[in-house]
């Protein structure tokens, strides 16, 4: 049974400079993590009161740990009068949550001509969403035993190009007009989410070390469930630590949040291996979601 305090309707809240992000993630019971500043929510295995005005959730993969509560986000909305949130979802399970909301809908009686369907957007690695002017989106691959996606949201800022400093605006204006090219595009990534995922995501997409927050899961904590790890496609502490030792450059994130630990550990046990096992200097970036 998973020890009391894993409670999925008690998140725990990271107060960031930036973000407050409010989030429970633990294997098996459910995920979810809400970001209000970005107005956006990266899964939804359990749907708190808080997570019903983001207007974005951002689908991983369609473990039900992960989406049990998608379709609650949906009609919570439709409840409170309020317009239609949009669900970002892999392409290869886009059917299958089509299928789910409309067997739900049968289950509950409602007519086909006042069945409204949710506003799923199927993504591919690659793909980039726009939330606002200066704020995206982008998907890559994850590596775990369903379709997955990754995200990292970017503030994207315009700079003017070297040659151009010292301009007034009004010949900018002129050159905007003549459609010259002043600026340059700045992509930065502000923050990682990946769901559930082997080891392997973090050697092959290198850019996630770059956000200045990284969610990640690390499920797997006892050497006996090496084998486990393996076949869930889930990481376990060896990976990690491996990974730190080979590619020691790679994660530059200034926040790292571990997260979706086996619902076997209790929360003491979780943070006395961390700490005992993890490098130093990395553990001073790392906070634990217990
Ligand atoms: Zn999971
Ligand atoms: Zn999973």
């Amino acid at each position: 049974m998973a020890p009391p305090h894993h409670n999925p309707g008690r998140p725990i809240v990271l107060e960031f400079p930036q973000e407050t992000i409010t989030a429970f993630s633990i294997s098996a019971l459910a995920t979810y993590v809400l970001v209000p500043e970005l107005n956006c929510a990266f899964d939804m295995g359990e749907c708190p009161m808080d997570a019903v005005p983001l207007d974005r959730v951002f689908i991983s993969h369609a473990h039900g740990d992960h989406t049990r509560c998608m379709l609650r986000h949906e009609a919570l909305r439709r409840l409170m009068g309020m317009a239609p949130a949009t669900y970002y979802v892999p392409e290869q399970t886009l059917e299958g949550f089509q299928g789910l909301s409309r067997a739900w809908k049968q289950l509950e009686n409602v007519s086909d001509r006042n069945y409204e369907p949710p506003q799923l957007h199927p993504l591919r690695p690659g793909d980039v969403v726009w939330l606002h002017r200066q704020l995206a989106a982008k998907a890559f691959q994850v590596n775990h035993s369903l379709p997955s996606l990754g995200y990292t949201i970017f503030d994207v800022r315009k700079k003017l190009k070297e040659e151009f400093h010292g301009r007034s605006g009004r010949e900018l204006a002129q050159l905007r007009k003549e459609g010259v090219a002043f600026e340059d595009e700045q992509w930065l990534p502000r923050l990682t989410y990946i769901g559930d995922s082997t080891i392997d995501t973090l050697y092959r997409e290198r850019h996630v070390g770059e956000s200045r927050i990284l969610l990640i899961e690390l499920t797997y904590l006892m050497e006996d469930e090496r084998n486990i790890a393996r076949k869930r496609g889930h990481t376990h502490l060896e990976d990690l630590l491996t990974f730190l030792k080979e590619c020691p450059g790679v994660l530059n994130n200034q926040h790292i949040i571990l997260k979706h630990f086996s619902m076997r550990y209790d929360r003491r046990l979780i943070l006395h291996t961390l700490k005992s096992r993890l490098p130093k200097p990395f553990l001073e970036r790392v906070h634990i979601l217990v």
